[in-house]
C-alpha cells in the first residue's frame, strides 16, 4: 500500500471538530482506544502518521521514523483524538509527561531551545511570533500558548539567541 493510499484512508475517517483550539481538530473518528489504522499486518498510529506526513517525510521514510518510539509525538491541545498536524508536537515519553504536568497548572513555560523538554513552539514559529504584529494575548491564543511566553519572545527574554532580540 502506497503511502498516499494510507494518507487516503485516514483523512476518509477524520471529523473537523472545534475543541476551541486556533483550528478545529481532527477527530479520527473510532470508537475506543487510540486512534490506527491496520495496513497489511501492521498497525498504524494515525497522528503519528499525519505528523510524519506534514512534517519529517522529507528527512526520514516512515519505517524509520515509526520505529523511534522515543520520539513520541504528543497533543497540543490535549485531544488523543486529534491528528491535526498542526496540533501535534515531538517530543520525548519525558516531554509528555511535564506537558500533562503544565497543563495541570495552566502554565506553559517557554525555555531556550528546541530540544528542551518544557518547549512547546518550533523554531518557525518563534520567528513569526517575533515578527508578528498584535498584542501578545492575541498571539497566545492563536499558537496555543501561555500570554506570558509570547511576552518572553517578544522582550528577548527567551529565544534570544534566535530572534536576535
Ligand atoms: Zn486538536
Amino acid at each position: 500500500m502506497t503511502q498516499d493510499v494510507i494518507l487516503n484512508k485516514i483523512l476518509l475517517k477524520i471529523k473537523s471538530v472545534d475543541r476551541g483550539y486556533k483550528t478545529e481538530c481532527w477527530e479520527f473518528q473510532r470508537t475506543r482506544g487510540y486512534a490506527h489504522i491496520m495496513v497489511a499486518t501492521k498497525t498504524i498510529s494515525v497522528h503519528r502518521y499525519m505528523f510524519w506526513q506534514q512534517y519529517k517525510k522529507n528527512e526520514i521514510d516512515w519505517i524509520n521514523f515509526d520505529r523511534k518510539k522515543t520520539v513520541c509525538v504528543c497533543h497540543k491541545c490535549d485531544n488523543s483524538k486529534c491528528c491535526n498536524p498542526e496540533h501535534l508536537f515531538a517530543g520525548s515519553q519525558q516531554d509528555n509527561v511535564q506537558d500533562a504536568v503544565n497543563k495541570n497548572r495552566q502554565v506553559i513555560p517557554i525555555v531556550r531551545g528546541e530540544v528542551h523538554g518544557l518547549h512547546k513552539l518550533t523554531e518557525e514559529e518563534v520567528l513569526e511570533i517575533y515578527k508578528m504584529p498584535g498584542t501578545s494575548r492575541d498571539i497566545a491564543t492563536q499558537f496555543g500558548v501561555s500570554h506570558t511566553a509570547i511576552v518572553h519572545i517578544k522582550t528577548g527574554e527567551t529565544w534570544a539567541w534566535l530572534t536576535g532580540g
